[in-house]
């Protein structure tokens, strides 16, 4: 496939633009947002050029990869001749529903249409569409140029077809799909956003502090990050809106999100990105400062 759009270039739209154009496809990027699309070209520059760094990548690589982005603040004009597209907006489900009924009315009808959603069922997006067989789930993970999963989901339409394609796109990305069947949280988000939950809960019941339950998952279970550190790099939002999806979806308690998850995103607390979640990133964005709320 040559022709690729992604949509949004926010976190996860300009890492999968990142992704593809270094493999060689033609990408077209649009955002209505300008700003959005400024600041996500800067973003896949100066992670080219820590790839360039540390010697992943050759000198002539950077240049290659920007000269095969093309940003569009329009969609219409940024679908021409698509193969396939990968929708990384915003996680809302009426603003998904809505751009998947436009991308059917103007993309090919040949192209295969994918979304990055954490949460939203591809089966629900694809009825949105005249051609619910050619879409599917593609769920990249963040920081998307480093991690190596994607999480492919098939829709109850999606065909073997579509399926079988997006499995070897991804990995001629270098990228190990993993197929998953679409239920709530898919896979990844399932099994991770209850933990966090329970993270929050052991908090929130003073079985100990955020410093104490991150060391006991990092060095008892080798975790990278602790859970409380994880859930303010994802966001707060995200996390309560996934739980949400979840509970409504399965209608089980163990989904209900924790009352100071909810608390914190009603202040606004919503981790690294509002400066504030479990830790304090007012002065650096490592997780080295318990927030004062916690001490
Ligand atoms: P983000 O807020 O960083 O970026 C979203 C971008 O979408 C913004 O730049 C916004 O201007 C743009 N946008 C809004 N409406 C649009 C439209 N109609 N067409 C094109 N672009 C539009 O969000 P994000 O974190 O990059 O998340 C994007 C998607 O990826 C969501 O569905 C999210 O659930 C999913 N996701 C996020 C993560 C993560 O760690 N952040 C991980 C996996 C999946």
């Amino acid at each position: 496939m040559d022709k690729i759009t992604v949509l949004g270039a926010g976190t996860m739209g300009n890492g999968i633009a990142h992704v593809f154009a270094q493999h060689g496809h033609q990408v077209s990027l649009v955002d209505p947002s300008k700003d959005a699309l400024e600041k996500g070209l800067a973003t896949i520059a100066k992670n080219l050029d820590r790839m360039l760094a540390k010697e992943r990548i050759g000198p002539g690589e950077k240049a290659f990869t920007l000269g095969n982005i093309t940003t569009f603040t329009e969609m219409a004009p940024g679908l021409t001749q698509a193969q396939l597209v990968v929708e990384a907006a915003t996680e809302n489900t009426s603003l998904k529903l809505d751009i998947f009924k436009q991308l059917d009315a103007l993309s090919p009808a040949d192209c295969l249409l994918a979304t990055n959603t954490s949460s939203i069922s591809i089966t629900q997006i694809a009825a949105a569409t005249n051609r619910p067989q050619q879409v599917i789930g593609m769920h990249f993970m963040n920081p998307v140029p480093v991690m190596r999963l994607v999480e492919v989901i098939k829709g109850y339409s999606t065909s073997d077809a579509t399926l079988k394609k997006v499995m070897e796109l991804s990995k001629a990305l270098g990228k190990t799909p993993v197929m998953v069947n679409d239920y709530p949280g898919f896979v990844a988000n399932r099994i991770l956003m209850p933990m966090i939950n329970e993270a929050v809960e052991s908090l929130h019941h003073g079985v100990a502090g955020v410093a104490e339950i991150d060391t006991v998952m990092k060095l008892g279970m080798a975790h990278p990050m602790g859970p409380l550190q994880l859930a303010d790099f994802i966001g707060l939002d995200v996390c309560l809106s996934i739980l949400e999806v979840m509970f409504k979806g399965f209608k089980k308690d163990k989904y209900a999100p924790s009352p100071l998850l909810v608390n914190m995103v009603m202040a606004g607390k919503l981790g690294v990105k509002s400066g504030e979640g479990f830790y304090d990133y007012s002065s650096s964005k490592k997780a080295e400062r318990v927030a004062p709320q916690f001490l």
